[in-house]
């Protein structure tokens, strides 16, 4: 299942697109979403659905705009409804836009599909109170948002962050999926749980070699 990363927005968050069998389903969109567009256009390309893994303005920005060009449904976490009167989901914050308003779904926890593709939604709260992580494990490959990155995890300053929760949703669920798994994060190089593991200096040696 190939994955399409594009770098989108102010803080260049990577918005993803994965596809199987001409079927497409967008994870995060940072900005303008052009260059998924055309993507889409070029490998022809139904897009089925619009992810979001957790609530803030730079991976919200292109959602409407992506929305209205497919006509994809917007699905996003209920438990960041809460930000949703904040800086950090509306924007505005540190000067940045505002976010253009889109009408959303929520995401149900657990086993669905999407585009046709088997995912599992996965509770990550801790950058956020309801970040998500998606997990599709046909292809043994994880959008984690800010919750982990490479060598890094994402910062608990923002409303409703919290460090502690957001230890153990990388430790307790991230880390419980197989070590060859491929973590696509929000922001940044993509890296593997297993590596993380073994070298995320943030999460106290939790493997040690
Ligand atoms: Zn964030």
């Amino acid at each position: 299942m190939p994955v399409a990363d594009f770098p989108l927005g102010p803080l260049q968050t990577n918005s993803y697109i994965i596809h199987n069998e001409g079927r497409a389903v967008a994870v995060d969109v940072g900005g303008d979403p052009d260059p998924m567009l055309q993507y889409l256009t070029s490998q022809r390309l139904q897009l089925t659905d619009i992810l979001i893994t957790h609530r803030h303005f730079d991976h919200v920005y292109g959602v409407a705009a992506l929305a209205e060009a497919t006509g994809a449904p917007v699905h996003v976490p209920a438990e960041d409804d809460c930000l949703a009167d904040t800086e950090a989901a509306r924007g505005g914050i540190w000067g940045f836009p505002l976010v253009p308003d889109f009408s959303a779904q929520h995401i149900a926890m657990g086993a669905t599909t999407f585009g046709g593709m088997t995912c599992q939604v996965l509770s990550t709260p801790g950058h956020t109170p309801g970040g998500i992580s998606l997990y599709f494990p046909d292809d043994h490959l994880v959008f984690t948002g800010d919750a982990l990155f490479y060598r890094s995890l994402g910062r608990t300053d923002f409303p409703g962050g919290d460090q502690a929760t957001l230890l153990h949703s990388v430790t307790a669920v991230l880390f419980a999926l197989p070590e060859n798994t491929v973590v696509y994060p929000g922001h940044g190089p993509s890296t593997t749980i297993g590596d993380e593991k073994r070298h995320n200096p943030f999460c106290g040696g939790f493997l040690q070699e």
